[in-house]
C-alpha cells in the first residue's frame, strides 16, 4: 500500500483536481492506495482571516463567507456535473452544504461575543480539508473510481494543544487500521486535522497534511508515503530564493527534519517521525511534472562528496540578548530564562552562549517578541534592577539561515567557508549556533541580507 499526500497548489480549482485524480487512478491501478488531501490553496488562511473579520464585528465577513460558498460548490458542480449532483452525488452535496451552513453558524457566533479562541479557530480553520476532500471524494467517484470520504478527527486522536496538538499515536495508529480495513477502494482522508479525547477538533499546525500522510502510513505499515507538491523535489534551497538551486535525488530523514524545522517548507518537519520509525520511505514530487524522479527521503542514502546538502532560512524573528557584568559565573540564569520564555508559550528556535558567560542570544518568531519581553522583564526583574544584567533590548527584521548536510559531520572548514564568503560578500552575522550533532550550522542576518545569504553560501559550496 502506498499513501499519496496532495498539497494546497495540487488541489487549487477544478483542473488541478482532475490532474491530481488521474495521478491517484494510476497508481491505484498499479498498488492499493489511501489519500490524503490539504484544503484548496489559499482557502486556510482565507478561513483565518474570516475569523479575525468575525472578532472585530467587520461586516465584510458575510461576503468573504459567500465567496468561499461559491468556491467550494463551483469546484464540485463542475468536477461532478449537475446531474450526478442531484443523484448518485446528491448525498455529498448535502455534506458539503451542511459543511458550510456549520462554517457559517460558528463565524456567526464569534462574531457575536467578539472573541475567537484557539479552539474555536481549530474548528474553523478545519472546514478547509473536509470541504475541498468532500469535493474530491466525489470527483473521483464520478470519474469511476471506488473512493470515500473519511474524517481524519475520527481516526487521529491527540492532546488539546490547539494550533499544534500533539498525536496520541498509538491510539492514532489503531483507528486508522479499524477505519481504513472497513473501506472498500480509496480512503480519503482530511490532512492537517485531528480530534482530542473529548472529539473537539485540533489541528496539526500549519503545512500539518505532510504529517497526516506519514501517520497513516505508519499505521498501515505502508511501502510509501508520496508527497505531491507544486516543486520538482526538495532542492538544494528554496527555488523561490535561490535562482541556482537544484533538486537532491537522495536526502535522509534527519538531514530533511533539520531542512524542514529551519524553514524548507516543501515538508513539515514531523512528516519524518512516524516514517522514521517504521522505515518508510518519502517519495517528494512534482504534480505539474509527475515524470520527474521527486527525492526520496529514507534512512540509507546513496553517499554524495558535496561537503553540504541544502540551506533553509526562516524568516521574520526576533533576537534578545540577556546579558550583563553579574552572569558570569552565576549558575542559574539561564535556566531562569528559559522556565519564564517556556511558561509564556514562547518557542526559543535558536540559542548561543559567548563561554565567556557575558550574555545568552535568544532567537524567537517575531509574533512572539511581546510575550517574550514581558516574560523576561518579570522573571528578571531584581537582576536587572541590582544592575547584574542589563536591560534587555529587542531586535526585529531579522533571519535565521542555516547550513545543513551529514556530509558536514566530523569535516574541518566548513563553518570556516560560510562565514569568510559572508564576509567578503559583506553580510553581517549577529549570531552563530552549531548543533552538537554538527549537522547543521545556523546565523542570523538581517532581513536586508536574505536572498545574498542564500545565494553566497549556495554558491560558494553547490554550484
Ligand atoms: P504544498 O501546498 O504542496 O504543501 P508548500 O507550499 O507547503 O506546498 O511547499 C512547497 C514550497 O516549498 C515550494 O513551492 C517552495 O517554494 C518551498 N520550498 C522552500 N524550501 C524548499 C526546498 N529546499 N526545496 C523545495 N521547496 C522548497
Ligand atoms: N491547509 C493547511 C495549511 O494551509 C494544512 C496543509 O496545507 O498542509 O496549513
Ligand atoms: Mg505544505
Amino acid at each position: 500500500m502506498k499513501v499519496m499526500k496532495f498539497g494546497g497548489t495540487s488541489v487549487q480549482d477544478p483542473e488541478h483536481i482532475r490532474n491530481v485524480v488521474s495521478i491517484i487512478k494510476a497508481a491505484s491501478e498499479k498498488t492499493e492506495v489511501a489519500v490524503v488531501l490539504s484544503a484548496m490553496k489559499g482557502i486556510t488562511d482565507r478561513l483565518i482571516h474570516c475569523a479575525s473579520l468575525a472578532e472585530k464585528g467587520d461586516e465584510g465577513l458575510s461576503v468573504e463567507i459567500a465567496a468561499i460558498y461559491e468556491q467550494e460548490k463551483a469546484a464540485f458542480m463542475e468536477l461532478v456535473g449537475e446531474e450526478k449532483a442531484q443523484s448518485e452525488e446528491a448525498e455529498a452535496l448535502a455534506s458539503l452544504e451542511s459543511m458550510l451552513k456549520d462554517l457559517k453558524e460558528i463565524l456567526q457566533g464569534v462574531k457575536m461575543v467578539r472573541e475567537c479562541s484557539p479552539r474555536s479557530l481549530d474548528l474553523i480553520m478545519s472546514f478547509g480539508e473536509q470541504m475541498n476532500n468532500t469535493v474530491a471524494a466525489a470527483c473521483m467517484r464520478s470519474l469511476g473510481l471506488k473512493a470515500e470520504y473519511v474524517d481524519a478527527r475520527e481516526l487521529i486522536l491527540t492532546d488539546s494543544s490547539y494550533g499544534e496538538a500533539k498525536v496520541c499515536y498509538k491510539q492514532s495508529y489503531q483507528n486508522i487500521r479499524n477505519r481504513l480495513s472497513s473501506i472498500h477502494g480509496i480512503g480519503v482522508i482530511t490532512g492537517f486535522i485531528g480530534a482530542n479525547e473529548e472529539g473537539v477538533t485540533t489541528t496539526l499546525g500549519r503545512n500539518g497534511s505532510d504529517f497526516t500522510a506519514s501517520i497513516v502510513a505508519a499505521a498501515t505499515g505502508s511501502d510509501m508515503v508520496e508527497i505531491w507538491t507544486d516543486v520538482d523535489g526538495v532542492l538544494s534551497a528554496d527555488p523561490k530564493c535561490v535562482k541556482n538551486a537544484y533538486v537532491i535525488p537522495e536526502i535522509s530523514y534527519l538531514e530533511a527534519s533539520e531542512l524542514s524545522y529551519f524553514g524548507a517548507e516543501v515538508i513539515h518537519p514531523y512528516t519524518m517521525i512516524p516514517a522514521l520509525d517504521r522505515d518508510i520511505p518519502i517519495v517528494i514530487k512534482n504534480t505539474m511534472n509527475p515524470s520527474a524522479p521527486g527525492t526520496v527521503i529514507a534512512r540509507h542514502i546513496k553517499k554524495h562528496n558535496r561537503p553540504i546538502t541544502g540551506i533553509a532560512s526562516i524568516k521574520n524573528v526576533a533576537l534578545i540578548n540577556v546579558e550583563g557584568n553579574g552572569m558570569t559565573g552565576t549558575p542559574g540564569i539561564a535556566s531562569k530564562v528559559f522556565r519564564a520564555l517556556a511558561e509564556a508559550g514562547v518557542n526559543v528556535i535558536m540559542i548561543s552562549q559567548a563561554s565567556s558567560e557575558h550574555s545568552i542570544s535568544i532567537v524567537f518568531r517575531a509574533l512572539q517578541a511581546p510575550a517574550a519581553l514581558e516574560a523576561l522583564n518579570q522573571e528578571l526583574q531584581n537582576e536587572v534592577e541590582t544592575k547584574r544584567i542589563e536591560k534587555f533590548n529587542i531586535r526585529e527584521n531579522l533571519e535565521i539561515v542555516s547550513v545543513i548536510g551529514d556530509n558536514m559531520v566530523g569535516s574541518p572548514g566548513i563553518a570556516g567557508r560560510i562565514f569568510s564568503a559572508l564576509g567578503e560578500a559583506g553580510i553581517n552575522v549577529l549570531s552563530i549556533a552549531q548543533g552538537s550533532s554538527e549537522r547543521s550550522i545556523s546565523f542570523l542576518i538581517d532581513r536586508r541580507f536574505l536572498d545574498k545569504a542564500l545565494n553566497t553560501v549556495h554558491d560558494e559550496f553547490l554550484l
